[in-house]
């Protein structure tokens, strides 16, 4: 590892969309770059823009860098380029970290633990969460999965690219938790488009409908004790007043013509959430109905000879 009166070397592996963006945070942070990416034309632009070498394998990329980076597509990408002959794990130097930020399955970096290991080398997942703007002007959010003494090693290439970087726990973590917030954001993207839509079709001007929807929803932060703490939080909107507005939404989307398949679920699931006395609790106890399901599956499973029981 680079001595604290030299710079870090950082290799960047994929210099897609997000990978460019991050290289010019990189850059402007002082560190020293060398690029590779599958196709070598992508990173001989970025590496004359921003005077960085580019490696001819993953391997060679590995071997020049103390703190390996990849941004790439898929399972498949993060496959390819650590392992084989010409991987990552081929040429990864003693005392180096590699660090997978794509968004892949939470297993898929485990596969090449031992290799790691065996190479003397750390490895973290490190997703992120924000845009390539984010990741050009480094404020990105960083999920990391992995051994923390790695991610201390790992940080002077880290910190350029964030606002905040998490440590979730073991490899894995990250990328679990990456798929967790994409959870919210599909969801978010799918409510805005319902409602957005719904107001439009019942007769407000879209711009608007999207003020009063930008003004009206800073709900993370309203509803954080209630969804942290339920059992000692007062219920601020219960599950009964929930289904009689997931009832006249979806009763206006209807009269409408309209298909809103999340505004549709919301409802199944609210319904599902107050059965028995549980309409009084607050509307966040779906996540409560949730964790229920998920205790009923694995007791289905034992009861069954499944997993469980085996
Ligand atoms: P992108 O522009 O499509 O870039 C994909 C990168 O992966 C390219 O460097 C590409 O190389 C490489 N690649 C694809 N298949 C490969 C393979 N089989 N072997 C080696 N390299 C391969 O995508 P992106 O937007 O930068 O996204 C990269 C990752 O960040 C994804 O996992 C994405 O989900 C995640 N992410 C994206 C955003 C965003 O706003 N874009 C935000 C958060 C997270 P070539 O140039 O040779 O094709």
């Amino acid at each position: 590892m680079t001595d604290a009166t030299t710079r870090a070397v950082v290799g960047l592996g994929g210099t897609g969309r997000m990978g460019s963006a991050m290289a010019r945070a990189l850059h402007l942070a002082g560190l020293e770059l060398v690029l590779w990416n599958r196709d070598p034309a992508k990173a001989e632009a970025i590496a004359v823009e921003l005077a960085a070498r580019v490696a001819e394998t993953p391997a060679a990329l590995a071997a020049a860098a103390d703190v390996t980076l990849t941004m790439l597509a898929d399972d498949d990408a993060v496959a390819e380029v650590y392992g084989g002959g010409e991987g990552l794990l081929a040429g990864a130097r003693v005392g180096s970290v590699l660090v997978d930020m794509s968004t892949v399955t939470p297993g898929t970096l485990g596969r090449f633990e031992a290799a790691a290991r065996d190479a003397g080398a750390g490895l973290l997942d490190a997703p992120v969460s924000g845009s390539t703007a984010s990741a050009a002007s480094g404020q990105l959010t960083i999920m990391v999965g992995g051994d923390p003494a790695d991610l201390a090693r790992a940080r002077p290439a880290l910190e350029p690219l964030a606002t905040s970087i998490f440590h979730l726990g073991p490899l894995g973590t990250g990328a679990a938790m990456k798929l967790a917030v994409n959870t919210l954001i599909f969801g978010l993207n799918e409510a805005v488009a319902e409602g957005l839509v719904l107001a439009e079709h019942a007769g407000i001007d879209r711009v608007a409908a999207y003020q009063v929807l930008a003004a009206s929803a800073a709900y993370l932060g309203y509803k954080k004790a209630a969804f942290l703490d339920p059992e000692r939080t007062p219920v601020a909107f219960s599950l009964d007043l929930a289904e009689k507005d997931l009832r006249l939404i979806t009763a206006l989307a209807r009269s409408l013509g309209l298909s809103l398949p999340q505004a549709d679920t919301n409802l199944a699931m609210v319904r599902a959430a107050s059965t028995g006395d549980r309409g009084g609790t607050d509307f966040s106890s779906v996540a409560g109905e949730l964790r229920a399901r998920a205790r009923g599956a694995v007791t289905q499973g034992a009861s069954d000879g499944g997993e469980g029981s085996r």
